[in-house]
């Protein structure tokens, strides 16, 4: 790479965003009748989509059916919803089309076709060839400084880990954030925009394991069950979702835990809760609680002399009825089941219906599928995501203070923002071409 090229777009990052941004600004010249612009993509890793290729276990799920804004946050909540409402979903979905990306669904979840993160890549990495985006791969950028140019406007410089020097007119920050650090995201993305002026927020992991200080999930490690989870913080329930719990040594994972953990990273002021989380599983709803305590008193005559360790037998599976008993009776498993009382049928039921495990936290970035925080929306225009401090600067995806629940909706984010990015560089780009 020569110094003194001027590139008219740089993108840092080849993730979903900054692959994204680069194909918008390219199809709008064209659609414009232009011809493309030269457009450089500088990816830290050996090869571009890394992160995407482990998104949805490797199935991509790529947007969800139901876009309500509740499932995006942002400390400036009407930001993404107004990136959304100018590319919405419908634009996002078209887009993928035009690269040979064909949607279906699995419930409400969106995902390619071919369930195969790796073609959504390749879909990718062939558009990038078709539209003459040039990708520099194994590519740190350090640095960025804005500079002067003679007889032009100020430019972007940005150093390399190596010591090159690249040049461009306009820059779409799109480093994604700093959970899976081994994807590339190491926060490299707040540095830059904070070096330039911009304020960001301090990342916190989101859709990530819950830890608590119960030893119960440890006995349990490797189990699941299909739970009604909710987490109440002081008491009050602040979150609730049906789904698969994992037991853990740390805690809990699994996807009902994901979806709730954000709230637990939100509530963390300097490492510690700011007011006291539990979460309560429930695992049976009324109708068969009822049905379960009929049959349980029922056992209590026909199983009177088994050992009350066989008392859930078939119920659940005897590692978890085994903690269940133990947790509501607190005596030994050994007595016969015709020692329970009506009480003691009660209070299982009850503990089936509320087991509690305190919440000390949740695990660090280095597990979590998404960043709460990053670059503080307030200083990016939501109708072109330029930076209202510098002009030329973009910034897309996970980078900016917008993070997605699980399900597809940090996908739809990144589409969403780096299309929108691109398309308004694009715009600028003809503008000054036009009064030149
Ligand atoms: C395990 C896992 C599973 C996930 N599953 C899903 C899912 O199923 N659905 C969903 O919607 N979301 C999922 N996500 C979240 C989703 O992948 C991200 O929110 C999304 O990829 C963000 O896109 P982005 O372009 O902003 O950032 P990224 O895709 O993270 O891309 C940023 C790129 O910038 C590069 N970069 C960083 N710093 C520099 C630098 N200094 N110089 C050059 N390059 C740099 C990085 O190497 C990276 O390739 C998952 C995340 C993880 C970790």
């Amino acid at each position: 790479m020569r110094e003194e090229k001027v590139w008219e777009l740089t993108v840092i990052g080849g993730g979903a965003s900054g692959m994204s941004a680069a194909i918008s600004y390219q199809k709008c010249l064209s659609r414009n009748g232009e011809k493309k612009a030269s457009v450089l993509i500088l990816e830290k890793n050996d090869r571009v989509g890394k992160k995407v290729l482990a998104t949805g276990n490797g199935r991509c799920n790529l947007s969800n059916r139901d876009m309500a804004m509740e499932h995006f946050h942002s400390h400036q909540e009407e930001f993404p919803e107004r990136v959304l409402s100018l590319i919405p979903q419908k634009e996002t979905l078209a887009f993928l089309g035009e690269l040979g990306i064909l949607t279906v669904n699995e419930g409400n979840k969106l995902f390619p076709m071919s369930k195969n993160a790796a073609s959504v890549v390749d879909a990718f990495r062939f558009a990038l060839e078709t539209d003459q985006i040039t990708v520099e791969t194994s590519s740190v950028v350090e640095e960025v400084r804005r500079v002067d140019a003679v007889g032009q406007k100020k430019l972007f410089r940005l150093t390399l880990q190596d010591g090159t020097k690249i040049f461009s007119h306009a820059l779409i920050v799109a480093c994604g954030g700093a959970c899976a650090p081994s994807l590339g995201t190491t926060g490299d993305g707040y540095k830059i925009l904070s070096s330039l002026g911009h304020k960001v927020y301090a990342p916190k992991p989101s859709i990530v394991q819950i830890t608590t200080d119960s030893a119960v999930p440890r006995a349990l490690s490797g189990m699941r069950m299909d739970c009604d989870l909710s987490l109440l913080c002081s008491g009050e329930v602040v979150a609730r979702q049906f789904g698969e719990v994992l037991f853990a040594d740390y805690g809990l994972s699994g996807p009902a835990v994901f979806q709730v953990s954000g709230e637990v990273s939100r509530r963390i002021r300097k490492g510690k809760l700011s007011a006291p989380m539990q979460v309560s599983l429930c695992l049976f709803d009324d109708e068969t609680c009822l049905t379960l305590k009929e049959e349980l008193s029922s056992r209590r005559k026909t199983f009177s002399d088994r050992p009350l360790e066989q008392l859930l037998l078939s119920v659940l599976p005897m590692k978890i009825g085994n903690m269940i008993l133990k947790t509501a009776l607190n005596r030994p498993l050994s007595l016969p089941i015709s020692s329970l009382s009506d009480k003691d049928i009660d209070q299982i039921i009850y503990t089936m219906t509320h087991w509690v495990f305190p919440v000390s936290g949740t695990r660090s970035l280095e597990y979590a599928q998404t960043t709460i925080g990053g670059a503080s929306c307030e200083e990016f225009s939501s109708d072109t995501m330029e930076s209202k401090l510098v002009p030329d600067l973009y910034a897309c995806g996970e980078v900016l203070d917008v993070d997605g629940d699980c399900g597809g909706y940090n996908l739809q984010w990144a589409f969403s923002s780096g299309i929108l990015a691109g398309r308004s560089a694009a715009e600028r780009f003809q503008e000054d071409d036009d009064a030149n």
